[in-house]
């Protein structure tokens, strides 16, 4: 067997592990990392990335064949969808963007194992790849290895029940699709195959979409799936197929009449759950939290010199998350003092409109801070969503009262996702209300409702 040793070994080419090993290579570090799939791992090839094509494909198709264009006066013909050469234009960015994290990692001198490693103990993996098996000697070991989706004992994996990576390479759009999960992936490719045509419901367990977020910042989304006929079912069930026939048996949640959803191929996103299993982790007997592997605020294991990042070490499973521990752990390794301790992470929905929620939401921010004053401008009287005709939604600022801190800034409305950036600087940089308010934003922008959202927070906005 190829015997190799390394300083650091990253198990997982992901965000959070690739970025691990490009820093570990830019400090000089030895590093090794195993991939047994693509590099990327879930967000570039079948998460982030190749979702927000398929989301933007579908919003221009939807703008052409729902005459959006008569608002300005534009009178399009019926466009028509070849999702062929949409898969395929998706599939270019992911090639393009994996293609170059495999030429950052070169660049870096991180060489780069492709097969499946399974742990020997904390100082050793072996690797089964097609070149033949290879052990692999480290002095750190890295676990980055993802997530994968959750099933549903009833409604197992398999043909026409698909999870995100399936609905993401579809070669046809169905006529009809189930959705079961109004998360962060039920809303967003729900909408999106609704933009292309299909007939979508979802099917949700709790009582309203996306409930990790205020029905405030929600409204809006609710609003636009009743606008483009999807049929939400909050509250209920998906109890399997039906014995005869297609579709999907949904029940309300607290027992009561099932009814059949009509369902050409049915998409459960009902979360994700922690890659742990099955290549020789359980042996390490690491500390774990759940069912995520156990961390400290430097992303330490149980264990001495290994490591954990991503989405493996639990909420909330976002690619920056992982990217910024990755980030850290190399800095770790190379000996300087960091901890992750961010005052903030951003979170988006890709919804229509969009979400974005940072720090706390005014609920939260009670439950913690005490008083709280809360300041919130409409994007209906903010001159350039007007002008981009679609002024749904709002900006929201979240104070504390004893000293007036910025603990939390939300959004909902079009295009919003971009503000996260001055919204993470705000509480990252300990932005106070005042401070907020007395910036001077560009005319006309969608930047100009956080200043005035900073001033309602004192009363005082000026365009309502
Ligand atoms: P992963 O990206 O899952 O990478 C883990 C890698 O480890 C994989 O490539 C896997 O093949 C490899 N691996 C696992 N076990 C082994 C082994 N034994 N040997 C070798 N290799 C192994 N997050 C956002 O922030 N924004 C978004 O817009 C967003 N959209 C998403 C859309 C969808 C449809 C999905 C499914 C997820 C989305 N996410 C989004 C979440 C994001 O993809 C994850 O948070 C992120 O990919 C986690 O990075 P990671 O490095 O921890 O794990
Ligand atoms: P999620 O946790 O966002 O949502 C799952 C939803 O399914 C919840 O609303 C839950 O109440 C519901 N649910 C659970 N069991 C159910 C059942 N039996 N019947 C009906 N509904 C049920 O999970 P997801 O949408 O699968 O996404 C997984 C993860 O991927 C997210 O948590 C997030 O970390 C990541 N992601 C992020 C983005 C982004 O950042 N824009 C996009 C997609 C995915």
């Amino acid at each position: 067997m190829e015997e190799l040793s390394t300083k650091v070994l990253i198990v997982g080419g992901g965000p959070g592990g690739y970025v691990a090993a490009i820093r570990a290579g830019r400090l000089g570090l030895d590093a090794v990392v195993v991939e047994k799939a693509a590099l990327g791992g879930t967000c570039l090839n079948v998460g982030c990335i190749p979702s927000k094509a398929l989301i933007q494909a579908a919003e221009h198709y939807h703008h052409a064949a729902a005459g959006a264009g008569e608002t300005f006066g534009l009178t399009v013909k019926a466009p028509v969808l070849d999702f062929c050469k949409t898969i395929a234009w998706k599939d270019g960015i992911v090639e393009r963007l994996t293609g170059g994290v495999g030429a950052l990692l070169r660049k870096a001198k991180v060489r780069v194992i492709h097969g499946e490693a399974r742990i020997g103990d904390g100082k050793t993996v072996i690797v089964s790849g097609s070149s033949g098996p290879v052990r692999i000697r480290c002095e750190h070991l890295v676990i980055a290895t993802g997530s994968l989706p959750a099933a549903l004992p009833a409604l197992p994996f398999g043909g026409d029940v698909i999870d995100s990576t399936q609905a993401l390479a579809l070669n046809a759009v169905p006529a009809s699709l189930a959705v079961v999960g109004a998360g962060y992936i039920g809303v967003e490719l729900g909408t999106a195959f609704a933009k292309l045509g299909a007939r979508v419901t979802i099917v949700e367990a709790a009582d309203r979409i996306l409930p990790a977020w205020d029905t405030e910042l929600t409204k809006p989304v609710a609003r636009r799936l009743e606008e483009l006929g999807v049929s939400v079912r909050v509250g209920c069930l998906a109890q399997g197929r039906p014995s005869e026939g297609g579709g999907l048996v949904v029940e309300p949640r607290g027992g009561g009449d099932g009814s059949v959803v009509a369902a050409q191929k049915i998409l459960v996103a009902v979360g994700r759950r922690p890659a742990t299993s099955g290549f020789g982790i359980e042996g390490l007997q690491l500390a774990m939290s759940g069912p995520f592997i156990g961390i400290d605020d430097r992303c330490a294991t149980s264990m001495r010199n290994v490591w954990a990042i991503g989405d493996v070490t639990g909420e909330p499973m976002l690619a920056h998350r992982a990217m910024a521990q990755g980030e850290m752990v190399a800095e770790l390794i190379a000996g300087h003092r960091r901890r992750f301790e961010p005052a903030a992470i951003p979170a988006i929905c890709f919804s229509d409109p969009e979400i974005v929620a940072v720090g706390l939401l005014p609920e939260q921010a009670r439950a913690s801070h005490g008083d709280v004053s809360v300041g919130t401008f409409p994007f209906r009287a903010n001159g350039r969503a007007m002008t981009q005709g679609d002024d749904a939604g709002f900006v929201r600022v979240v104070a504390r009262d004893s000293d007036r801190a910025v603990v939390g800034i939300q959004a909902v409305g079009s295009g919003v996702s971009e503000l996260s950036a001055a919204f993470v600087l705000a509480i990252e940089m300990g932005a106070r209300a005042e401070d907020l308010a007395a910036t001077i934003q560009a005319h006309p922008s969608r930047g100009e409702a956080l200043q005035e959202a900073a001033l309602g927070a004192f009363g005082k906005s000026i365009h309502v």
